[in-house]
């Protein structure tokens, strides 16, 4: 090993391994009631199925029960955790239009025996209108939810909600369903114009129809510290949101863009790659520090 260089990427090495060693070492004890949070942003692009994929993988590889909701069309969680989502698959359309049981549609995912998903289909893009007619159709995802989590034969931990890219009723169900909202926010320029329109839309579902929900998260993704860009809307985000803006930052890494083409998530894909460690790290800091108020 002596007559090894010093190069950077023996540096990187060395430095994940160590990463890797400290969040190997950690126990976490299971929540006493199931999280439940919904990943949101309205801006496509920022990291939202990304961070709720490796954040569900990485909980359940440290042993808590967790279930994925794809509730984005694209069905891109669904792809990433290895399960089924051609437009016969029964998933979370059915549920939300047809009234299925979350039960009879839920499917474990290959990655993790503890980690299921609700795989999204195209069907889901008409959701929306569909909906129009159902009764109290922005309570369905909440009642269909709650009546799974109670008939479930393995406990859940967590429940991560992937939501669309806009402020429909997908995304309305989504943040009616969860007690938190875990926002990613992309390092990149007009990172939190979108975030304040976001904001304000959490209070107005916050007044009308769920008042307990509560921003427990914001996850700054794609941050690349060679550009002054980054290092610039990371200060900006962790003052407007010094509380909720987790330590753990999510790099630019091609390994997190590149695991959902075979079917897998960073996590499980290359799990000592930077990416995948910042997830892990992200999740046991989301886990350990609980829900904030
Ligand atoms: P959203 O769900 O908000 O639309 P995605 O998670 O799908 O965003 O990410 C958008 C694109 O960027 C995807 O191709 C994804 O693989 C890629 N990506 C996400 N996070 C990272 C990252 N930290 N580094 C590099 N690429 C990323
Ligand atoms: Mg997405």
């Amino acid at each position: 090993m002596e007559n090894l260089p010093n190069t950077p990427l023996l540096r990187e090495m060395t430095l994940n391994n160590e990463r890797a060693r400290r969040v190997a070492e950690v126990t976490l004890t299971p929540p006493t009631k199931t999280r439940i949070i919904t990943i949101s942003n309205q801006k496509g692009g920022v990291g939202k199925t990304t961070s709720a994929v490796n954040l569900a993988a990485a909980l359940a590889r440290k042993g808590m029960g967790v279930l994925v909701i794809d509730l984005d069309p694209q069905g891109n969680a669904s792809t990433a955790l290895g399960v089924e989502h051609h437009n016969s698959v029964v998933g979370s359309y059915e549920v939300l239009v047809q009234g299925v049981p979350m039960i009879d549609a839920v499917k474990q995912s290959p990655e993790h025996h503890n980690l299921y998903c609700l795989p999204a289909t195209i069907n889901l893009a008409g959701a929306e209108i569909d909906m129009v007619s159902v009764t109290n159709r922005e309570r369905v995802l909440l009642e269909s939810l709650n009546q799974f989590l109670a008939d479930f034969e393995h406990p859940i931990h967590f429940v991560f909600i992937d939501s669309p890219p806009s402020l429909g009723l997908l995304t309305v169900n989504a943040l009616v369903a969860a007690g938190e909202v875990l926002v990613p926010i992309q390092c990149e320029y007009y990172a939190l114009e979108g975030v304040t329109q976001l904001m304000a839309n959490i209070e107005r579902i916050k007044a009308n129809l769920n008042p307990d929900l509560v921003v427990g998260g914001i996850l700054l993704t794609m941050f690349d510290n060679r550009t002054n860009l980054s290092t610039d809307v990371a200060a900006e985000v962790r003052k407007y949101f010094p509380k909720q803006t987790l330590n753990a930052t999510i790099p630019r890494s091609v390994r997190l863009s590149e695991a959902p083409s075979f079917g897998q998530t960073a996590i499980s894909y290359d799990p000592k790659n930077s990416g995948s460690l910042a997830y892990q790290e992200a999740a046991i800091e989301l886990a350990q520090r609980g829900v904030i108020k």
